[in-house]
């Protein structure tokens, strides 16, 4: 397999100052990822930047959960819920870090209706090509006494940050270049073409990459970006912080992962065993700025708040760390809730900018989007089944060294938060790893 380090980097850096290519590709999320990964893999030279690493944005703060989002049934988007389910397979099936993960929906007087969640989840079994009559089991004592019981069903789980690793992996393998660090900082039209300026972090030093074709995949700095390229659509687009709390999976033991609805706002709540935790989660409110990553105290005290209809004895001092993601949305509501989930695309000329999306149906919106390049160039592609992984961690004794040397780490953050996410799924957030990831830079570095 090629290799894709941060010696690499430096000489694609070289190649790429003052280089043609197809398309730039703005923003390596899972977006992204997945839309470098179908189009390189269809000849097309594609360049990926990413102001920061891989995987660090919203793709790093998502709930991780592979799903076709049963709460969207509500709002009656079946066509949405069903194309996430028929992705989720997809990845449950091919992707060897996912999983699949058994949730108990919980019931009682004061949450959902006992029969809304029966005809909900028996259509959501079906639409993911299931024929199942959800069957409700009693509490007798596993939760506490306001649950009368609850619904048992299956969804995907899988970390973020790892399936933008391995889409990035896989359009670099395909030939495409692909630079974290690298922020796309401004563009001017030159006759048919694009020049833009990208500045790398590392090196503190800018480069000027010609495209045909500019794809803005920013997440929620899309807006920003398609201002910067002249292209705002003026679509109603806002911004939700979502946060997440972890605590140690040993003092609250937990197989199955938990949806229920918070007394406080009646939203829903899942707690999400994960590694060596439980991850709980998620808020959904409205911000203004996409850096508005930190987690606020009200948003954990909400959360602890919620969670303790569960975990009555869980605590302040329970919570480990907490992380924020924020969701890019299009919508007219001041609800974040009732904003659908699913992505918009809007061409302008060579540009094309995607707003929204989820986690689970990144490869919907890469094919979409490589339909959509491939008219514009007056191209066949082969888009059917794709974006494929062509890539997937080897089980090695030299894990470290193998992120590294293969998958373009070029700090232990990236790691320790990203590759890895010990700072998430472990008890000591990943303190214990520290020496050990140092040491496999050191050893790239003699
Ligand atoms: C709290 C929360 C929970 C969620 N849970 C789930 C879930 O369980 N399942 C699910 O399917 N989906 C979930 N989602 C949705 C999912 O996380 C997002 O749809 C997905 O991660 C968005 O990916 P993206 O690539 O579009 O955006 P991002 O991951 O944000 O990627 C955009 C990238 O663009 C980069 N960038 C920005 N500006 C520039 C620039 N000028 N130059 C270069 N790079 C730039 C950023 O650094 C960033 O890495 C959740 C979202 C949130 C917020």
């Amino acid at each position: 397999m090629k290799e894709f380090s941060y010696i690499t980097r430096e000489k694609d850096m070289e190649q790429a100052s003052g280089g043609f290519y197809d398309v730039l590709i703005i923003g390596g999320g899972i977006t992204g990822a997945g839309i470098a990964n179908i189009l390189s893999k269809n000849g097309i030279s594609a360049i990926l930047v990413e102001k920061s690493d891989f995987g660090s944005g919203t793709s790093q703060g998502s709930s991780k959960l592979i799903h076709g989002g049963l709460r969207y049934l509500q709002e009656r988007e079946f066509r949405l819920v069903r194309e996430l389910l028929k992705e989720r397979n997809y990845i449950l099936s091919n992707v060897r870090d996912s999983k699949k993960i058994k949730f108990n929906i919980l019931i009682g007087d004061s949450t959902w209706k006992k029969s809304t969640i029966r005809t909900g989840l028996f259509l959501y079994n079906l639409l993911g090509g299931k024929l199942k009559i959800p069957r409700f089991h009693e509490n007798r004592g596993k939760y506490p006494s306001e649950f009368t019981g609850y619904f048992e069903y299956e969804d995907g789980w899988c970390d973020d940050s790892r399936l933008v690793i391995y889409n990035v992996v896989s359009a670099h393998e395909n030939g495409a270049v692909c630079l974290n660090y690298c922020e796309f900082r401004s563009v001017e039209k030159t006759g048919e073409h694009y020049l833009s300026t990208i500045y790398d972090s590392i090196g503190k030093r800018s480069l000027r990459v010609t495209s045909r074709m500019i794809i803005n995949c920013a997440g929620p700095w899309a807006e920003k970006i398609a201002q910067m390229t002249d292209t705002n659509p003026s679509l109603p687009f806002k911004l939700s912080k979502g946060v997440h709390i972890t605590v140690s999976r040993s003092r609250f033991p937990m197989d199955s992962g938990i949806a229920f609805m918070s007394k406080i706002d009646r939203r829903q709540i899942f707690i999400i065993p994960a590694g060596e935790v439980l991850v709980i989660g998620t808020t959904d409110n409205l911000v203004n700025d996409p850096e508005d990553f930190n987690p606020s105290g009200d948003d954990i005290d909400y959360i602890i708040r919620s969670a303790k209809q569960v975990i009555p004895d869980l605590d302040q001092k329970d919570v480990l760390t907490s992380y924020a993601g924020i969701r890019p949305l299009i919508g007219d509501s001041d609800d974040p809730g009732k904003i659908p989930r699913d992505f918009v695309i809007k061409t302008d000329g060579y540009i094309i900018n995607v707003f929204g999306g989820k986690l689970t149906n990144y490869r919907a919106a890469s094919r979409k989007v490589a339909r959509i390049v491939s008219m514009k160039f007056g191209m066949k592609f082969h888009i059917k089944g794709e974006p494929e992984i062509s890539y997937q961690r080897p089980e090695t004794a030299d894990r470290f060294v193998n992120e590294i040397r293969y998958e373009c780490a070029v700090f232990p953050e990236d790691i320790m938060r990203r590759r890895e996410a010990f700072r998430i799924y472990r008890e000591d957030l990943g303190k214990s790893e520290e020496k050990a990831v140092n040491a496999a830079f050191r050893e790239i570095r003699k």
